[in-house]
């Protein structure tokens, strides 16, 4: 009975159905209460069997029907269906089983008619009442005319029909009423209820129209406020106690949901809230969620109604009903905004749903914004800077250009004016210097313009590391001299003596480190070199050069730019010390290009450490001539204060096999002499506390007759102290700092009766007499030059103004000329095609003699556009004299040319073991 109630008060009175299926289900009640009353009237009053039947039929039917159209839907065509059955064929057929107009037909006909207009619309009505009226008319007219046709009631029957039509017009009516009532409270309701939704959506708007002004309006510096003012105030009008916006991320392969921002109310911050920055996988959290959010859909609704993994998860964070909405930024699953209401279950509307999700979005998107522009604020900052960075080194490579050349012009004009030759001199020395200054920063700023366009590259070449080490030290020793700086170098003995790599540029990056650190550090302070093998495996080996200096140091937020080009530590040091700010930026590519890395570790006013490593091959060993020393028959002694100077002595000569003594100063060293008899060699430092290394000299060879050959070390100008020293009886003397080859050398010379110096017997024996050179350069200045250092030489000259003039004097006299120097840009005709025309002219000569380019064009792909044309060498300007006298022994030979004197003998063309890449470098000291 229950069960019937609940489903007419659902069927009828409820808004679960559309109004036209509830007015349809209030007929069929009132069909069914109707015929129900009917049936139990006639049975009381023993009415015929057909109208019993008849009513049940009506019953049943109405049943089915009601049922057919609840079941599919089908109200209006139910409606339309029920009306006629009922109207126009049940009534009717009643009506004459029920005593005719002598019933109550009457009144169920005006029931029916009142019915037709309840439930039907449109065309239906008129049709189905026009047919029920001419049905009506129709039985009205069979009553009157055809009386026998109506099955007449006795009294009885008319009394109870009586009371039944009562009963029925009143259920019908009362429920009809009821209903209508029903309805009307419902439908007040519901408009109610979408009255205040649409207030609520409203304000929702409003919210978010608030948010979006402040957040599009919003600047990079107060972004974090105005987000967070953006999710209070749609928190605030949600009335949820926490928003949360959660960002995808993908850590190790795996989807992780981040908070990135959140908002807490009153209600939120008082339980238990996500912590912030927290991340989690979605796969170890609530797996499902990855694939639900990814295809758009969200969470809503009490947490007790979602699954028991979000139950758990959310329960922890004290949520009572949440609302999820994942984010999508070109159509990307970006993350998800999260509303927690931590004091009320409830489900949000689909209208509060869809504009949180515009909301969600629109979070999101100024979040991507700002990040957006901030990045596009430190790309700006940074190009702004590097324009920043480029003008100040404009300014300052002018200034570092006009200095020298302010020197170069000033000294030349009071060398000019003096008069005396010592004036003139020392003004040329200036000039020299600032020349030299001002090529150091040209060829930096060339470098850097070659790492700018990616045109930066080694050329690797077998090199002794010690001898390219020394060279390093002799360029910045008299600086070192200068400033009385302790100036020490340790070289790992494990370091193989020949490396492959290009020793220029490691020459380079160590030069620049080392005149830092001496530039930096102050009169007497120390500045060490340390080069240690880290690990040599299958022949490649990894090298660590450390420079220590106990200079002014580099503060942190300096040292972080200090390896970008254009980048100086700072403006004011610049100004104080010079520089081109370059060197650096140049020493980290090559030391990059070397498969090394660079680094720097310093504290203001402490000194700093400069360290690179590069990795280079094991070359091939060339051993230095020893000059048949058995050095481990000598007896050496070595005197010096410094422990660290001690230790170093004993060590490296014990790699060379040599025995040698140590003593910490002038009367140890004595002690030891008259304990173990004379040495055979003593190497003494200049600088000794009590007996001054010249007074312990002096002792020395007073004691055993000069036997012991004395060597003086330091770092001091040799010149100003020679005069003493020989006096005191020094035969030889060595620079600071020390190297393992330069004391083998010195033993050599002093003890093995001398090997032959090669650079020496080299300069002594320049004689190219007999020689001719044609000079091609259209620069008047550069031909002077090029006269000028090659007189001594003998060397005769002719000069050509430009190639075709240089085609014109060879081609006339071919065996005139045994070497060309060729200038590369000339007018007329430039080198490369002279060359080309020279090579290809029809005479022997043409083909063999040597045609060396001299030009400032010094770029590797210019070195390599020479050859390509058909030169031999190349010599970069401005010449470095050393170089080209050494290019010029390698194609002249030293004596008279051979071919000249008998042209049959020898072939000029075959130089052999004489390129240019077996140039000078390897002449002097390789011997085998
Ligand atoms: P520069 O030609 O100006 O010396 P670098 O690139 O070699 O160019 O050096 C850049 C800057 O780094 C220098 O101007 C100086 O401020 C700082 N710097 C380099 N080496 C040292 C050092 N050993 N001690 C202190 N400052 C140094």
């Amino acid at each position: 009975m229950e069960k019937l109630a609940g489903i007419i008060k659902r069927c009828v009175f409820s808004d679960e159905y559309p109004l036209n299926a509830r007015i349809l289900n209030l007929l069929y009640l009132v069909g069914v209460i109707v015929a129900i009353i009917a049936v139990v009237s006639r049975v009381i009053m023993g009415a015929e069997v057909l109208l019993i039947v008849c009513v049940l039929g009506i019953i049943i039917s109405i049943i089915v029907m009601a049922y057919i159209c609840n079941r599919f839907n089908l109200y209006d065509q139910m409606a339309i269906a029920t009306c006629i059955i009922v109207c126009n064929i049940l009534l009717p057929t009643m009506f004459f089983a029920a005593a005719g107009i002598d019933g109550s037909m009457s009144a169920y006909f005006t029931l029916t008619i009142f019915i037709i207009f309840l439930v039907l619309h449109g065309r239906a009505l008129y049709i189905v009442l026009a047919t029920h009226i001419c049905i009506i008319l129709l039985c009205y007219y069979i009553n009157y005319n055809y009386p026998d046709l109506v099955i007449k009631f006795n009294m009885n029957e008319k009394y109870m029909d009586g009371i039944q039509t009562i009963f029925i017009a009143g259920f019908c009516i009362g429920l009809i009423t009821k209903f209508q009532y029903t309805v009307y409270r419902v439908e007040r309701d519901k408009v109610f209820k979408y009255s205040q939704e649409v207030v609520n959506q409203d304000k929702l708007l409003h919210a978010i129209n608030e948010a979006s002004a402040i957040l599009l309006t919003s600047s990079e510096e107060d972004f974090v406020s105005s987000m967070s003012r953006g999710m209070e105030i749609m928190g605030l009008c949600m009335n949820v106690d926490r928003v949360y916006i959660w960002r995808n991320e993908l850590r190790d392969g795996v989807l992780h949901y981040v908070q990135v921002f959140s908002w807490l109310g009153a209600g939120g911050a008082s339980v238990n809230s996500v912590l912030k920055e927290t991340g989690f996988s979605y796969l170890h959290s609530i797996p499902a969620w990855e694939e639900r959010f990814s295809r758009g859909e969200g969470v809503n609704g009490p947490v007790r109604a979602l699954s028991a993994e979000e139950c758990q998860l959310l329960a922890r964070y004290d949520v009572k009903s949440i609302l999820v909405l994942p984010v999508f930024l070109q159509e990307n699953f970006w993350g998800f905004v999260s509303f927690d209401d931590c004091s009320r279950e409830r489900y949000f509307s689909a209208g509060e749903e869809s504009m949180l999700r515009s909301g969600s979005l629109l979070l999101a998107n100024a979040m991507m914004r700002n990040e957006r522009l901030h990045g596009l604020a430190l790309a700006r900052e940074a190009a702004l800077s590097s324009a920043r960075a480029k003008g100040y080194f404009l300014a300052n490579m002018s200034h570092e250009m006009r200095t020298p050349m302010n020197a170069i012009t000033g000294m030349t004009a009071i060398a000019k004016a003096a008069s005396d030759i010592e004036k003139k001199n020392y003004c040329l020395n200036k000039i020299e210097d600032a020349s030299l200054h001002l090529l150091g920063v040209i060829n930096d700023i060339l470098d850097m313009s070659k790492i700018e366009a990616n045109k930066f590259e080694l050329s690797p070449v077998n090199f002794e590391f010690e001898d390219m080490l020394r060279r390093v030290v002799n360029v910045v020793n008299f600086r070192v001299d200068e400033k009385k700086q302790d100036f020490q170098v340790r070289i790992d003995k494990n370091i193989p003596a020949v490396l492959l790599g290009d020793d220029q540029r490691l020459a380079q990056v160590i030069t620049n480190l080392l005149s830092n650190a001496i530039k930096f550090t102050p009169e007497r302070g120390s500045v060490h070199l340390a080069a240690r093998l880290l690990r040599q495996e299958d022949g490649l080996c990894v090298i660590q050069v450390e420079i220590r200096d106990t200079g002014i140091g580099i503060s942190l937020e300096q040292q972080a730019r200090l390896f970008t080009s254009f980048e100086q530590a700072d403006s004011g040091t610049t100004r104080r010390f010079g520089g081109t700010g370059l060197g650096l930026a140049i020493s980290k590519r090559i030391v990059e290009m070397m498969g090394g890395s660079i680094w720097i570790e310093s504290e203001l006013g402490k000194g700093s450490v400069f360290a690179f490593t590069i990795q280079a091959r094991q070359g091939e060993a060339r051993l230095r001539k020893r000059a048949g020393l058995d050095l481990s028959k000598v007896r050496a002694l070595a005197v010096d204060d410094a422990p660290e100077i001690r230790e170093y002595f004993r060590e490296i000569t014990q790699r060379i096999g040599l025995n040698c003594d140590t003593a910490a100063g002038g009367e140890e060293a004595l002690s030891l002499l008259e304990a173990k008899g004379a040495y055979d060699i003593c190497f003494v430092d200049y600088k000794l506390p009590g007996m001054s290394g010249m007074e312990l000299v002096r002792r020395l060879k007073q004691d055993n007759r000069g036997k012991t050959v004395a060597v003086m070390i330091s770092g001091a100008d040799w010149s100003s102290i020679e005069a003493e020293a020989k006096e005191a009886g020094v035969d030889k003397f060595i620079a600071k700092p020390l190297f393992p080859s330069s004391i083998v050398d010195c033993l050599n010379e002093t003890l093995a009766g001398g090997a032959p110096d090669d650079t020496e017997a080299a300069a002594e024996t320049d004689c190219f007499a007999g020689r001719c050179a044609l000079l091609a350069e259209d620069v008047e200045i550069n031909r002077e030059i090029v006269l000028t250092l090659l007189e001594p030489t003998k060397l005769a000259v002719d000069c050509a103004e430009n190639g075709a003039e240089a085609l014109r004097l060879f081609s006339a006299a071919p065996e005139r000329y045994d070497i060309i120097l060729m200038d590369v840009q000339m007018p007329e005709m430039d080198g490369y095609e002279a060359t080309r025309r020279i090579r290809a002219l029809d005479t022997p000569r043409a083909r063999s003699v040597p045609i060396i380019a001299m030009t400032a064009n010094v770029f590797r792909e210019d070195v390599e556009k020479c050859l390509a044309a058909g030169m031999d060498d190349h010599v970069g300007k401005p010449l470095a004299f050393e170089e080209a006298l050494a290019k010029l022994r390698v194609y002249l030979g030293r004596g008279p040319d051979p071919s000249k004197t008998d042209p049959g003998k020898a072939d000029p063309g075959d130089k052999s073991g004489a390129g240019p890449s077996d140039g000078p470098d390897d002449g002097p000291d390789d011997g085998g």
